[in-house]
């Protein structure tokens, strides 16, 4: 016997990203704002002039990604349920990538699955984490295991929270700009080489061009069977570094940053990226004070780091490679010892 249920509905999860001053907007709704006690302090009394709801509720959480876990999660919850939230409330993500995470993920399960919208106030959420839908949490088995494919409602890019960001925070959101123009965008990459993102106007520009990047990879492959793991490009590299540092030492587009000079050196390698076009992605990445090297102290260690990583099938490993700039490959035929060959040239810098 055989039951068939015919469940091939075209579900149409499209939605708008407005980049510019938050207008005011009113939602007929419960509507809780999620938020760390920084970004609250910071930015919550600007946001309250713009949102109002039929009951507005404000939940924080603690801040840093240490807290990106099952146990912020479970106060998220709580307060949903103890305000009697329901299928119809809306979730507001208002913070970093990590706020914009767990935020869509505790959309993603409540009652299986209410509405909400993002609020980046960081620039890698702004220009990355809040497009596309990843949402999710950490667990002590490793970063972003836990999660779900959840697209938010909105996305409000207002580059007015960006005043009050730090300079190392503002190179990380740079290091996913350049990773988006390297891999998909060569007039976008020719134009950050000239632009200067310290210039309101041009940064403004910079986001949208980025998150139109973003946006048609997602609208290509939403759920990462292809093409979307491009947007990896650097983080093979990357993840390790951060591992082996504790988390400590680099912020996560940091550590992006030297794994792409790593990502381009292997390509330069295989004849894919010219030293010339490698230097220049190099160079743009140290405008913004990002790291490009890196002293790696045992490259076989460091290589078998990559087969924890999560993106990694059991027996190989996928490298994101710059073709030129402004095209990418996806492989995971990489000869070990081509690899260990970029690595051991990290060993010799710092
Ligand atoms: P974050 O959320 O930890 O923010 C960095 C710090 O800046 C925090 O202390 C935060 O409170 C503070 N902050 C936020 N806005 C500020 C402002 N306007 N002024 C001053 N300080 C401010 O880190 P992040 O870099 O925004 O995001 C990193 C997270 O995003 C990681 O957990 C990563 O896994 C996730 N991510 C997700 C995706 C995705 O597609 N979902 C993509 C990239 C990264």
């Amino acid at each position: 016997m055989l039951v068939n249920i015919p469940l091939k509905k075209v579900v149409d999860n499209s939605y708008d990203i407005t980049i510019d001053t938050i207008e005011k907007v009113h939602f007929d709704t419960k509507v809780a704002i999620v938020t760390n006690p920084k970004v609250a302090g910071l930015h919550l009394a600007y946001l309250l002039e713009k949102i109002s709801a039929k009951e507005l509720y404000i939940i924080t959480v603690a801040d840093g990604e240490e807290y990106k876990n099952q146990d912020s999660i479970d106060t998220i919850l709580e307060s949903l349920f103890n305000h009697r939230f329901n299928r119809k409330s809306l979730l507001v993500a208002f913070g970093g990538g990590v706020i914009g995470d767990m935020t869509g993920y505790a959309a993603s399960i409540y009652q299986r699955g209410i509405d909400f919208i993002q609020i980046p106030t960081t620039l890698l959420s702004q220009v990355d984490a809040s497009v596309g839908g990843k949402t999710g949490m950490n667990n002590k088995y490793g970063k972003n295991l836990v999660g779900a494919f959840h697209q938010p409602k909105h996305v409000y890019i207002d580059p007015y929270f960006l005043k009050t960001l730090p300079g190392r925070e503002f190179g990380a959101g740079v290091a996913e700009i350049v990773k988006m123009a390297v891999t998909f965008n060569k007039d976008f990459f020719e134009f950050l080489e000239t632009a200067d993102l310290h210039n309101e106007e041009i940064l403004q520009e910079a986001i949208k061009q980025a998150v139109e990047t973003k946006a048609n990879v997602v609208a290509q492959d939403e759920k990462e069977h292809g093409l979307r793991a491009a947007l990896n490009y650097g983080h093979t590299f990357g993840h390790v570094i951060e591992n082996e540092t504790g988390y400590k030492k680099y912020l996560h587009g940091e550590a992006v940053a030297i794994g792409m000079v790593m990502a381009n050196m292997t390509a330069v390698k295989m004849g894919l990226m010219s030293e010339k076009e490698a230097l220049r992605v190099q160079k743009l990445l140290e405008k913004y004070n990002l790291p490009t090297s890196y002293a790696v102290s045992n490259s076989e260690l460091f290589y078998e780091a990559f087969f924890l990583d999560k993106k990694s099938s059991d027996a190989s490993i996928t490298f994101i490679l710059p073709v030129g700039i402004g095209d990418v490959k996806i492989t995971d035929e990489i000869d070990k010892k081509l690899i260990l060959s970029v690595l051991n040239s990290f060993g010799e810098k710092e």
